[in-house]
């Protein structure tokens, strides 16, 4: 137990909750399939970051998690990666079911960036992303959702208009992360939050991410997590 403490310190994380697993020192302790592995290795990590150490472990064995780190410090592969491995596991989806994972971002940079990163991963799994974000054609957006997809990466407005047009559905949805939470509430988008929230199934794995936790998105948190285990890096929060 003091060996964790020292390695979770090694990795300047903090954590908070109960039963929390004990962070992992390489890719391989995480028990990622041999595909994942040889996605992992073409991209060049080499190692997992400080957050990925101690998000994986938790995040695979299906617990609901905050995460709180700066940027940079490898959010996006902490949710995706396990995300990969929680669709896998899945019965495939039928026509016009889907999506299984839903990513929220605060803007369209952030969305496309987190579309890239999943694509890199998904496609050796014949796993399917779409983005969903403003600017880009309905019409478009809504003939990709109908073809179906296993992942969504969207700004939460564009995603509303989404469903109401019934490009897609949350019946599948089990899996949703919440990115840059703070700056999602900065730009107002806490209403259509909750209302992609209040539309996924509740025994959903849930995962929030901000790099600060402002008295609303704290109270969202416990409104929509199932007993979280909070992961801090460094100096943040
Ligand atoms: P954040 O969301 O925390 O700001 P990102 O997920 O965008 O950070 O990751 C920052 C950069 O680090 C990206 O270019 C990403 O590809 C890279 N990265 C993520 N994980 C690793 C890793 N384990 N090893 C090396 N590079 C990584
Ligand atoms: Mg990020």
């Amino acid at each position: 137990e003091q060996d964790v403490d020292e390695y979770r310190k090694s990795l300047a994380i903090r954590v908070s909750g109960f039963d929390v697993p004990r962070p992992i020192k390489t890719f391989e302790d995480s028990g990622f399939s041999l595909q994942l592995m040889n996605a992992i290795k073409k991209q060049g990590y080499e190692k997992p970051t400080s957050i990925q150490c101690q998000a994986f472990p938790i995040v695979l064995s299906g617990r609901d998690a905050i995460g709180i780190a700066k940027t940079g410090s490898g959010k996006t592969a902490a949710f995706v990666l396990p995300m990969i491995v929680h669709i896998m596991d899945q019965p495939e989806l039928a026509k016009e079911e889907g999506p299984i994972g839903v990513i929220c971002a605060p803007t369209r940079e952030l969305a496309h960036q987190i579309y890239l990163e999943a694509k890199k991963f998904a496609k050796s799994h014949g796993i399917r992303v779409s983005a969903v974000y403003g600017g880009m054609s309905k019409l478009e957006q809504f003939k990709e959702l109908k073809a179906g997809c296993e992942i969504v990466v969207a700004t939460p407005g564009r995603l509303i208009d989404m469903i109401k047009m019934k490009a897609l559905t949350m019946l599948r949805a089990t899996y949703l992360v919440l990115d840059e939470a703070d700056r999602m509430f900065d730009l107002g988008f806490e209403p259509q939050i909750r209302s992609i929230v209040g539309q996924i199934r509740p025994d959903r794995q849930t995962l929030l991410f901000s790099a600060t936790m402002p008295r609303k998105v704290e109270k969202l948190a416990r409104e929509i997590l199932t007993d979280p285990v909070r992961i801090t890096v460094g100096e943040v929060g």
